[in-house]
């Protein structure tokens, strides 16, 4: 990424540019913005909270899917015996 205003690459991704001190993304700017700020913080809290409950659904989704394949081959087995 280069410096919006002298171009001046910036593979560090510097806050700052290190050629001529401006900052060197608008973007980043307003990034590291956002995440020093309470609102930042806490929209990040709520997110994971988030995540981790739908992580939970799936988890538990996917082993009653699993158990319902397992008791279906075994209605399967015990007809054909
Ligand atoms: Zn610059």
């Amino acid at each position: 990424m280069n410096c919006i205003h002298c171009e001046n690459p910036n593979p560090e991704r510097w806050f700052y540019c290190r050629s001529c001190g401006n900052k060197a993304s608008e973007a980043l700017y307003t990034t590291n913005l956002f995440m020093m700020s309470e609102s930042g913080k806490r929209s990040d809290v709520e997110f994971s909270v988030k995540n981790m409950d739908e992580h939970i659904a799936t988890v538990k989704k996917e082993k009653s899917e699993r158990q319902n394949k397992i008791w279906k081959e075994r209605i399967k087995q015990a007809r054909i015996n």
